[in-house]
């Protein structure tokens, strides 16, 4: 299975309009972050988990030809504003799946009622089929099963997933324990670690390398990063040996 990380930075991407932040002004490919995404990929199965604001530039950059369903994690804009520029795979596949909390297909319905109009709808609009995702109940992508993690953003819940030995949580604030028992094992963990700095509804820089101490797996990517983390490689240097900060376009295999 190939992982390709189309997005790692927090809502507001990296360069921030308008800052004049260092990190922001960096000329370092890996300081510059499109809202967190990933394309997950295995034989001839291609699956996207989220679909925000830079989606279109994320398609053309990875040059991903095929999206046979996307994954929503919760209804925030950095992960659904893109749902629009769906429409080339509609064209060419047809109606797409979307697997998201039944909160979230609600949520998507009021905001792009065009996308779910029955009655005379546009004929070029985006064209999807809802999958309601349930926690506790593990469903089929493509020929393999993933588990949802139930995760807390604060007050909002999301979604994590895990495939195989890959799981990948974002925006994540508290976990249950019976949630995190569902990570035994893992050969690769995604996890959000916004900055260093506490923040109210996500894990700050100690607070995801603590829970990759608890939940032990292989290896474990940081993402949905902010500008004030600091600059990609003087942020890597100090991580521990099995803990990558990923950057956009990294593409790993699992
Ligand atoms: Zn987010």
């Amino acid at each position: 299975m190939k992982v390709y990380f189309l997005g790692t930075g927090t809502s507001q991407g990296i360069p921030v309009i308008g800052s004049n932040h260092p990190v922001c002004k960096s000329t370092d490919f890996k300081d510059k972050r499109l809202r967190v995404s990933v394309w997950i990929s295995w034989e001839n199965y291609s699956f996207i988990i989220d679909c925000g604001p830079d989606f279109r530039q994320q398609m053309l950059s990875s040059n991903c030809q095929k999206v046979d369903g996307i994954l929503f994690t919760h209804e925030h804009a950095d992960h659904t504003a893109g749902i629009d520029d769906i429409r080339p795979f509609n064209f060419k596949q047809g109606e797409i799946p979307i697997y998201a909390h039944q909160r979230v297909i609600d949520n998507l319905r009021r905001r792009f009622d065009y996308v779910f109009e029955t009655v005379n709808k546009y004929p070029g609009a985006p064209s999807v089929a809802t999958i309601e995702v349930v926690n506790n109940e593990p469903f089929c992508l493509g020929n393999k099963t993933v588990i949802p993690i139930d995760v807390m953003h604060g007050n909002l819940q999301v979604f994590g997933y895990r495939i195989d030995d890959f799981a990948y949580l974002t925006d994540v604030k508290t976990i249950k324990k019976s949630e995190i028992e569902k990570l035994e094992n893992l050969k690769v963990l995604v996890i959000n670690a916004l900055r260093e700095e506490p923040h109210d509804t996500h894990f700050n820089l100690k607070e995801a390398l603590d829970f990759i101490t608890l939940v032990q797996p292989k290896k474990a990517y940081l993402t949905h990063i902010s500008h004030i983390m600091g600059y990609h490689e003087e942020v890597q240097k100090n991580l521990p040996d099995n803990v990558f900060l990923a950057f956009d376009n990294l593409e790993i295999t699992i």
